[in-house]
């Protein structure tokens, strides 16, 4: 696992899934039932960007530093904008909140959040930033065998976010099969599978997964910064999205093209949503 997520943190990747992470945490809370959060690769929490690694690659300029400054963003991206702020609440970017810490900020009392990281060194600090949060459980473990020892909550409504590094050749494969089976064991739950855009073709062989699995109701989110034809570098991201909050289509109308118009990088970029599967 050579994986740091600090060299990427607050990158347009970051910026997509976390906005819309946002999204469905605020449909979510729009009821006064608890809910969960199972985050099956949770990182460590929150990211110093005046760290030498984040600074490396500075790829959080290119990310949550352009919409920190763009004027009147549209009110579907605000809740993922307050909580990047109020990490910084001197106004200056330095702190950058992963998906636990966006999960923690949007989270009421009666709400859980359950955080896997299968990383010593990770897990240690994910727990140094969150251990305290008493909403919180951290799992020193595997994030795809926690879909299956985790799920369902007992809660019945929430969200899990599957966020793995795609360090391994068959990452596709296995979260394509990991999502088809947490789905058959809490068919009610809403799922975020994160997926890079670099060559088309494995992207389609995982959609084409996807939609033979007899799962409905699956929405297909992406950005592409670029046009996706330059092959081997990461032209954009993907969000597969099961169970999405209902009529969040208008939210992501708003959302989608506003980042994709700042976070440009090149020729072709766009940021969209389609139907794989409809209800
Ligand atoms: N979800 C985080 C966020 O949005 O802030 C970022 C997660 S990062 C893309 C992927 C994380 O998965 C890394 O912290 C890595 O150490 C961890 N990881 C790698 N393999 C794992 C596994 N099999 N189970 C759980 N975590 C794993």
């Amino acid at each position: 696992m050579n994986y740091r997520h600090l060299y990427h943190a607050g990158g347009f990747a970051d910026v997509v899934k976390h906005a819309v992470l946002a999204l469905i945490l605020g449909r979510l809370a729009e009821k006064q039932a608890a809910y969960c959060v199972l985050d099956t690769h949770a990182g460590i929490g929150r990211y110093d960007l005046s760290q030498i690694a984040a600074q490396k690659t500075g790829e959080y300029l290119n990310g949550i530093a352009r919409l920190l400054t763009a004027e009147r963003a549209p009110d579907a991206v605000r809740p993922y904008l307050e909580a990047v702020r109020g990490l910084n609440p001197g106004g200056q970017l330095r702190w950058y909140p992963g998906s636990p810490a966006i999960a923690a900020a949007l989270s009421r009392r009666q709400d859980r959040l359950v955080l896997v990281e299968l990383h010593d060194d990770d897990v240690a600090e994910l727990r140094r930033t969150l251990g305290r949060d008493r909403r919180v459980g951290i799992h020193h473990a595997d994030g795809y065998a926690a879909l299956k020892s985790l799920l369902p909550p007992k809660e019945r409504r929430g969200v899990v976010l599957i966020d793995p590094p795609f360090e391994a050749g068959n990452e596709f494969e296995t979260l394509a099969a990991s999502l088809i089976a947490a789905h058959a064991r809490w068919p009610g739950g809403i799922y975020v599978a994160w997926y890079p855009i670099k060559d088309p073709a494995p992207v389609r062989s995982f959609h084409a997964a996807l939609k033979s699995s007899g799962m409905r109701k699956v929405m297909i989110v992406e950005l592409l910064v670029r046009r996706a034809d330059s092959a081997g570098t990461l032209n954009g991201c993907g969000l597969v999205l099961v169970n999405p909050p209902w009529q969040i289509e208008k939210a992501l109308d708003e959302l989608l093209p506003w980042i994709a118009d700042r976070l440009k990088q090149g020729p072709g970029p766009r940021g969209a949503w389609h139907w794989l599967v409809p209800e």
